[in-house]
C-alpha cells in the first residue's frame, strides 16, 4: 500500500526547512513536523516593540559559498549587517575579533610588528609548541594576557568547563588579524535577513504541509506510517532513547526585557568576558536593523537578551554539542547505529552533533536533498 508522503521531515528549523523545499520542488510529497509551536528553529524571531527579537541568541548569516548565499536570497532580502561585538572585561572595553584595535587597547602596540612581537613573546613563555587544547590553543593565537582577559572566563562559563579540557577547534572559530578590523567573521557574504528569519523560513515551507506542536518521538510507529522515508533533525541520542548513554549539549537560558531607552549598549552584540558576571553577553537586538523597525523609522524603545549557558538536563532546549573526547566517541557509536537505519536520514545539528553554523546546515542539507532527489540516498 502506497503511503501518503514520500517524506516525513522532523524538525522545521534550516536542514528540515531546506530539504522540505528542495524535495518539494522536485515534486516529492512532503510533510513537515515540528515539536515546537513555531517554525526555523533557533533561528526563530519574533517582533516585539516594532523589533525583530532572535529568541534564541543571535543569528547573523555568514557564508563563503555562493550557492548557498544565492539559495538564501530566494527567501529573504538581507541587510548589511557586519558583526563587530565589543568585548567588556570588567568595564574595560575591547574589539572582538582579536586584531589590531584589540591589541593598541591591550597592549598599548601601534604597528602589527609590534603586536606580533607581542604575541610571540608570550607564547614563548608559555612554552607552547604543539596546542593539545582549547587554552594552550588561545594562548599560541594571541597570547596569556588576552587569554586571560578575554576568553578563559567566557568560554568557561560558556562551557562549563575549564579550557584545558575542551577542543582546540572552538577557539579557532575566530579571526586573528593584524589589521584593523572589526569584521567577526572573515566570510565573503554577511547578512540578516529583512522581516525576520521566521518570515525567510515560512517562504520556504510555503506550499508544504506542516504540522506545529508534533512531537515524532511520542508517537514514532504513526508518523512512519505515514511516509517512506523520514529526515530527522533531532539530537540523535533522543532518537535512540539514549539506550548507550546521554551526549552532553549546552542549552542557553535567555533573560529578554523591553527598556524604555532608545539605545543601551550602541551595539548589537557585547560579551562580558569576565568569570564573574553570570551572563555570557547581551545582545541588542535593533542594532541588527540598524536601529530601526521595518517600516524604517527610529525606534523609541529597545529589547535586550541577557544570555546564561548552562548543561543541558532533560526538558531543556539542547543548542550546542559539547565536541569533547568522550562525547566525539559516544557520537561515534550513535552514528554506528544511525547508519544501520535504512530509511531515516540525520541532518543538521542536533541529528549529527556538530557546531554547524547556519549556512554549513544549509549546505549539507542542500548536498543531501540532492542526493534524495538522484535517487542515490538511502540514508548515508
Ligand atoms: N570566545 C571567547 N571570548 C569571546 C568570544 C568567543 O573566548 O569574547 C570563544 C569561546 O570559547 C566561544 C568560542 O570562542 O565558545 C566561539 O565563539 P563564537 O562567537 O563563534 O560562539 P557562538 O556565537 O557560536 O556562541
Amino acid at each position: 500500500m502506497s503511503r501518503a508522503y514520500d517524506f516525513l521531515i522532523v524538525g522545521a528549523g534550516l536542514y528540515g526547512a531546506t530539504v522540505a523545499q528542495r524535495l518539494h520542488e522536485a515534486g516529492k510529497k512532503v510533510l513537515v513536523i515540528e515539536k515546537r509551536s513555531h517554525v526555523a528553529g533557533n533561528a526563530y524571531t519574533r517582533k516585539m516593540e516594532g523589533i525583530q527579537v532572535h529568541c534564541h541568541g543571535a543569528h547573523i548569516f555568514h557564508t563563503d559559498d555562493t550557492d548557498v548565499w544565492e539559495y538564501v536570497q530566494r527567501f529573504a532580502s538581507f541587510n548589511r549587517f557586519t558583526n563587530s561585538p565589543v568585548a567588556n572585561y570588567h568595564g574595560e572595553l575591547y574589539s572582538l575579533p582579536f586584531n589590531m584595535y584589540t591589541f593598541n587597547r591591550m597592549w598599548g602596540v601601534v604597528t602589527p610588528e609590534e603586536a606580533a612581537a607581542k604575541i610571540e613573546e608570550q607564547r614563548k613563555a608559555a612554552g607552547i609548541t604543539e596546542p593539545r587544547n582549547l587554552e594552550e590553543q588561545a594562548i599560541s593565537l594571541v597570547g596569556t594576557d588576552i587569554y586571560e582577559k578575554l576568553i578563559r572566563g567566557y568560554t568557561q562559563k560558556q562551557w562549563g568547563r575549564p579550557c584545558t579540557e575542551l577542543p582546540a577547534f572552538i577557539i579557532r572559530r575566530l579571526p586573528v588579524r593584524l589589521t584593523f578590523d572589526n569584521n567577526y567573521f572573515n566570510a565573503r557574504y554577511q547578512g540578516i535577513p529583512e522581516g525576520g528569519y521566521t518570515a525567510m523560513v515560512e517562504r520556504m515551507l510555503s506550499g508544504i504541509e506542516v504540522r506545529l506542536a508534533a512531537d515524532y518521538l511520542a508517537d514514532r510507529a504513526g508518523w512512519n506510517a505515514l511516509a517512506d522515508r523520514v529526515i530527522y533533525t533531532g539530537a540523535i541520542d533522543a532518537f535512540f532513547d539514549d539506550c548507550l548513554g546521554s551526549l552532553a549539549y549546552r542549552t542557553v537560558r535567555f533573560e529578554t526585557e523591553a527598556l524604555d531607552t532608545p539605545n543601551f549598549q550602541g551595539n548589537a552584540v557585547v560579551n562580558y568576558t569576565d568569570e564573574e558576571t553570570p551572563w555570557t553577553r547581551i545582545i541588542e537586538h535593533k542594532w541588527f536593523e540598524f536601529g530601526r523597525g521595518g517600516d524604517g523609522n527610529e525606534l523609541p524603545k529597545t529589547v535586550i537578551s541577557r544570555e546564561f549557558p548552562a548543561e543541558w538536563k532533560p526538558g531543556d532546549e539542547p543548542y550546542y554539542p559539547v565536541n569533547d573526547e568522550k562525547n566525539g566517541k559516544l557520537y561515534q557509536a550513535y552514528r554506528a547505529l544511525a547508519d544501520r537505519e535504512t530509511n531515516v536520514v540525520f541532518g543538521g545539528r542536533l541529528g549529527e552533533y556538530r557546531y554547524y553554523d547556519m549556512d554549513q546546515v544549509i549546505a549539507s542539507a542542500l548536498q543531501k536533498s540532492g542526493e534524495l532527489i538522484a535517487g542515490s540516498g538511502k540514508a548515508e
